[in-house]
């Protein structure tokens, strides 16, 4: 613990924490010593692990990236946190993070954007940027992170770590703070494969306070990390080989396939007709979605308050006008506009009809084939700024990872290989509850 945080202290300019929780990880340290000295050690005692700001823990703050959570402190510790406590962890702090989870790069958190260590005028990706920053500049062994449309494997990918997006599910979603309920999901960002199987054991599991919490039993998750990959079948969706695709970026994810034909699996391309409508159909869905959670930061009950105000509306505006940022505007704006009476059928309800085309195209690939693979992103990490001015840019980040969210599936990132110095990505999409098969795909490359 005492040599992460000092590691911490020497690298603040990766920008990758909000909060540094010291004090607390000092006494979780010597808690674990004393458990370690009384022989009854849990499965991670004494290990340290940072948590994207987003989970809520009690006593330390948690900003979810946001100037309307800059003063707020939670009462209580979301249950993926709990369980980190139960097992002995140690919280070193809060990772920083894109404003309410909305970004790709790190650039809307009111904390300003985390650095890609591989090349600090780079961004880390996001909206988990600060938990793959802080993993590959060994900040932290261990973080966790989550993924609404690809915010885990994203910044995985461009800073060279591992990150597994569970099954819709799986992991609890209590005092998660909510950014589109019906695609969030937590998950673990670590070193390597076999280190998420550890971090997963913790945080999956059925949780009555998670009302799409998943009451199924949960395998160990480190016990088939060495199983043999032979007769293994990988689906290439067409979709993702297009002639679009960058060719180094492409040529990377063909080597790594080849590793795993070399390990005995068989490769056979599959036809994924309606991916391409993945994006507009989740920024109808998220934005719809966000636009409805975001409605409980009103000025009254927590958060940021504005100053004077004239009266209640006066607050409502004013409050919330000062404290968002202007790409969590814009979703509002767009989410409540899709859900405003006379536009529904039009926009939600269509998203949701394309959502379920696009779960069937999954389902139907993965009767032929037991694991996708494919590229996490479109480019290597870009630099700060390139792409805060075009939105559209900023979305098409996502163009691989969003479509897994819709339809609820696993799937996990881990580094295939580098482009000019940059790391690159290999996106291993499961089906539901595969995630040791997951694990086991990404432990056998590495
Ligand atoms: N970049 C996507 C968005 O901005 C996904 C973010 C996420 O997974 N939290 O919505």
């Amino acid at each position: 613990t005492q040599v992460f945080l000092a590691r911490i202290g020497r690298h603040q300019a990766l920008n990758a924490f909000v909060t540094v929780s010291e004090e607390l990880a000092l006494q979780q340290a010597e808690a674990a010593d004393r458990r370690l000295a009384a022989g009854t050690p849990a499965p991670l005692t004494g290990i340290p692990i940072a948590q994207k700001d987003i989970f809520c823990t009690q006593g330390v703050k948690t900003s979810c990236g946001s100037k309307m959570l800059d003063n707020f402190i939670a009462p209580y510790d979301a249950t993926a946190v709990e369980r980190f406590n139960q097992a002995g962890a140690v919280m070193l702090g809060k990772l920083n993070m894109d404003e309410f989870a909305m970004g790709s790069s790190n650039e809307t958190s009111f904390y300003g954007p985390a650095r890609n260590p591989w090349d600090t005028e780079r961004v880390p990706g996001g909206s988990s940027g600060g938990s793959a920053v802080a993993v590959a500049a060994r900040l932290t062994p261990a973080a966790t992170g989550t993924d609404t449309g690809g915010s885990i494997r994203q910044p995985a990918a461009l800073c060279g770590i591992t990150g597994l997006k569970p099954t819709y599910g799986r992991v609890s979603r209590y005092g998660m703070i909510a950014y589109a309920s019906s695609l969030d999901q937590g998950g673990p960002m670590a070193r390597s494969a076999e280190d998420a199987a550890l971090l997963m054991q913790v945080m999956a599991g059925f949780d009555g306070k998670d009302s799409t919490s998943v009451d199924q039993p949960v395998p160990d998750y480190s016990a088939g990390l060495n199983d043999s990959l032979q007769g293994l079948k990988i689906g290439l969706p067409k979709q993702f080989f297009s002639p679009e695709l960058d060719s180094q970026i492409a040529a990377t994810i063909q080597s790594a396939i080849a590793e795993y034909q070399k390990l005995g699996a068989t490769v056979q391309e599959v036809d994924m007709p309606n991916l391409e409508l993945a994006i507009p159909a989740y920024y109808v869905i998220a934005s719809a979605e966000c636009s409805s959670n975001l409605s409980r930061y009103d000025g009254v009950r927590f958060g940021y308050r504005c100053q004077n105000p004239a009266d209640l509306t006066d607050l409502y505006i004013r409050s919330r006008g000062e404290a968002f940022g202007a790409e969590v505007k814009r979703r509002i704006l767009m989410g409540t506009y899709a859900l405003s009476a006379g536009y529904y059928d039009a926009y939600y309800l269509k998203a949701q009809q394309v959502r379920r085309l696009i779960s069937d195209d999954f389902k139907r690939a993965l009767s032929e084939v037991d694991v996708l693979m494919g590229p996490v992103t479109p480019s290597t990490a870009f630099k700060i700024g390139s792409k805060t001015d075009d939105p559209i840019q900023m979305y098409l980040e996502d163009i691989y990872t969003i479509a897994i969210n819709l339809a609820g599936l696993p799937a996990m990132s881990i580094p295939a290989g580098f482009i000019a110095g940059l790391p690159v990505g290999l996106h291993i999409i499961g089906n539901y509850f595969g995630e040791a098969k997951l694990l086991n795909v990404g432990h056998r490359y590495q």
